[in-house]
This record gives C-alpha cells, structure tokens and sequence, in this order.
C-alpha cells in the first residue's frame, strides 16, 4: 500500500522543480490514507494528471491538487488549474493513445499524447475512474475517484 502523504511529498517536490517557480503550486492532504496498489503505479498517474496541469497553464497560473474524501466513502486525487482549458468536443478523445488537442501549437510544448491513456490505465486496474471537467481560456479539473475497497485508513 501507498501512503498519500508520502505520494504528495514527492509529487510536490518533482512539481515544484518542473515549474521553476512560474505558477503558484498548491497541495492539500489532509486525510490520513493508504491505497492499495504500486508507488510507481500511483506516482505515474498523478504525476501526469500534474505535469499535464503545469504544461498547459501559463506562466503566473494557479495549480492545486488535493486528496479527499469522495461522497460515497471513497477517495478522490483531483487537479485543478487555471490553464488554457480544452473545447468540449476534445474531452471525449484527449485519454486515447497519441490524441493531442492542437497538434501545431503543442508541438512546442513537447508531448507525445500518451499520459492520459497512461492515467486511464493505472484508474481501470484501480477500479478508479478518470473525470474531467474543462472550460477553454479559463482552466481543468482532472479527478481519479477511488472506491472505499481501495483504500486504507490510517490513523
Ligand atoms: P505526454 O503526456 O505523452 O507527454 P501530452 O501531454 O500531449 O503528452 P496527454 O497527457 O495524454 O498527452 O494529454 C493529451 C492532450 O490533452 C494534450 O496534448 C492536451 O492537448 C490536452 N490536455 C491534457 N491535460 C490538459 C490540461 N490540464 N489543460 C489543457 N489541455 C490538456
Ligand atoms: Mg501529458
């Protein structure tokens, strides 16, 4: 099992470096938790879910990402930033494989379309499941909802 605290030490860590200090960076944990399941596994999803959030947030954005408690007793890492934002009509398709939204203008901005379908991935063998919500010029919201069997109280 994976300490969420501890996943957030090093998500923080590697997100802060990642940035050089051009975006405000937020990380809550306040639950006490484990999830069942690899740190590498884990720190993969999340980190791209982040990685994703700071790429495509200007210079000056904000970027916050949390671990809470879902209504149904399950767990939720969620993402928010206040970056470019994605059309409606892309959501449905930016978790396939090699699927980016603006091929020409992120050409620059380096990826290969590949972190989602990885999130999507790591979320299905979890029994997690991936939500995004995203309005274009204002910013996204990424969720991996975790049900209670996967996940460990600690205290
Ligand atoms: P890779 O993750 O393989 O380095 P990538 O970031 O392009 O490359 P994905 O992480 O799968 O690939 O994302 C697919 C596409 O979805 C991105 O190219 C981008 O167009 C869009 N996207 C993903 N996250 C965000 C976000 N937080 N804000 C705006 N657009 C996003
Ligand atoms: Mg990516």
């Amino acid at each position: 099992k994976v300490i969420v605290e501890d996943l957030f030490d090093k998500l923080l860590v590697d997100a802060k470096s990642l940035s050089q200090g051009k975006h405000l960076i937020e990380a809550n944990c306040s639950l006490k938790m484990a999830i069942l399941g690899s740190d590498s596994e884990l720190l993969s999803a999340f980190g791209n879910l982040i990685v994703n959030a700071i790429r495509y947030t200007p210079e000056g954005g904000k970027i916050i990402f949390e671990w809470k408690s879902d209504q149904d007793g399950g767990g939720v890492f969620f993402v928010k930033d206040s970056g470019i934002g994605i059309a409606s009509e892309h959501i449905p398709r930016i978790t396939e494989r090699f699927y980016r939204v603006d091929r020409s203008r992120s050409r620059d901005t380096g990826g290969t379309g590949l972190g989602l379908a990885i999130v999507k991935h790591v979320a299905s063998r979890h029994n997690a499941v991936l939500k995004i919500e995203s309005e274009l010029a204002v910013g996204s919201d990424f969720s991996i909802h975790f049900p209670k069997d996967r996940l460990v109280e600690l205290n």
